[in-house]
């Protein structure tokens, strides 16, 4: 039997896979072995520019030093304690992750899944407790499109058909309404709804940037109604939109109760999740109620303490809205017949390929051949989220390759 070492090459990385690993994912040929900045080195010794940063894990690019510095330093002292225990870490990371958000309490979780399921938790919970909802009637509306992870409650609302088939039965309790329109919320509203559940961009359903006051009509009314808002900022949070949080693009008045955290949270060294809400929700949470073995762990929390300093200190925000405007105006400029629409905000871009042209994957793997990655976002969206740190001649490199590779594309017809 073969054994993954150092020199086996890209097929056979790709047979072992084939052979032994779930088939959950279809990734592009490319094998990574190393990483640093935007760019990646695979197993042959190639180089490309990563433009997808682990759907913005990777917000910091690869091996920053700072990060490694930090995650290398707690190795050595304590990785895992027993949440019977406190450890030197949690608490001040729970600090930090207030201030950097505005919130009152936080709660750290692994994954974004199970962040998204502690705030779907916590408003159920606090819709019985605070709001008097009748035992397991609680409702919260979600949008049509959404992604918030891979669990059976999360895929339970999903619109997504792959996601959902073959995985029932399915949770109840979540009305869908068409993204981006307020009065559907509204409308929607019954005295059992305890949250509205919203991505503030859909990043994996194409980009989906809703118009301008969305998010502060939804702030509205969910007021109105003694309804909590929660968004999810798991990919769009911590300055990959161009704002610290995606919702702050309009302001302080369309500040959520509670937003899911995760991805870049970590570093894109370690899983770290987390809910952030104010005291009075989080408060529903008693010891017992809910946890998580690996939940803030020390390794995982001093790595997300240097994280969450860099989105503070580092003009992050600034950077993802200069680079995303020049990125955004190189391809606006290709004038490529194939495009339909580029959108996104700050270094989240979204491509949207006319449907008579190949789908996205189609680019991604002409690119992949020019030394770029990248993904498709549903089938004729090409997804740009490069890691922030990048660098304007890095966007340049990869627009020379990028716009033949936009223009090559023939239609079906
Ligand atoms: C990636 C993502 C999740 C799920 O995060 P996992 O860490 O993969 O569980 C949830 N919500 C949004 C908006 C995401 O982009």
């Amino acid at each position: 039997m073969a054994s993954a070492t150092q020199d086996t090459k890209t097929s056979e990385h790709l047979q072992l896979n084939e052979c032994f690993g779930a088939h959950n994912y279809h990734p592009l040929p490319v094998v990574i072995e190393s990483g640093k900045g935007a760019w990646v080195t695979d197993v042959e010794g190639n180089k490309y520019l990563d433009m997808l940063s682990a759907y913005s894990a990777l917000n910091f690019g690869y091996s920053h030093e700072r990060l490694i510095a930090a995650a290398t330093k707690q190795l050595n002292k304590v990785t895992l304690t027993s949440r019977a225990f406190h450890n030197d870490q949690l608490g001040p990371w729970c600090r930090e992750i207030c201030e950097l958000t505005g919130f009152e309490a936080a709660l750290p979780m692994n994954s974004g899944a199970e962040a998204c399921e502690t705030a779907i938790k916590m408003a159920r919970k606090w819709g019985y407790e605070k709001k008097g909802v009748a035992k397991n009637q609680a409702e919260i509306i979600c949008a049509k499109g959404n992604f918030h992870g891979r669990t059976t409650t999360i895929i339970s609302f999903s619109t997504d058909e792959q996601y959902k088939a073959g995985f029932g039965p399915y949770t109840p309790g979540f009305p869908l309404v068409p993204f981006g329109d307020a009065s559907a919320v509204e409308a929607a509203m019954t005295k059992n709804t305890v949250a509205v559940f919203v991505e503030p961009i859909q990043a994996e359903s194409g980009i989906l940037v809703p118009k301008d006051g969305y998010l502060k009509a939804l702030r509205d009314i969910c007021t109105k109604h003694n309804v909590l808002l929660i968004f999810d900022e798991i990919q769009t949070g911590l300055c990959r939109t161009g704002d610290r949080f995606a919702w702050q693009h309009e302001g302080e008045d369309a500040r959520p109760d509670a937003m899911c955290l995760g991805k870049a949270l970590g570093g894109g060294v370690l899983p770290i999740s987390a809910v952030v809400s104010s005291r009075e929700a989080m408060d529903v949470f008693h010891p017992g109620d809910h946890g998580s073995t690996f939940g803030g762990n020390p390794l995982a929390c001093a790595v997300s303490r240097v994280a969450m300093d860099m989105i503070r200190n580092d003009g992050l925000d600034e950077r993802s809205r200069e680079m995303g405007a020049h990125f955004k105006s190189k391809l606006q400029a290709v004038g490529a017949p194939a495009v339909k629409e580029i959108r996104g905000r700050g270094l989240l871009i979204g491509v949207q390929i006319k449907p008579e042209y190949p789908k996205a994957r189609w680019f991604c793997e002409r690119f992949m051949a020019e030394g770029i990655l990248c993904k498709d976002a549903h089938e004729d969206v090409i997804r740009f989220a490069p890691p922030l740190i990048i660098e304007k001649s890095d966007i340049d490199w990869a627009m020379d390759r990028i716009a033949p590779a936009l223009l090559s594309a023939k239609t079906n017809k």
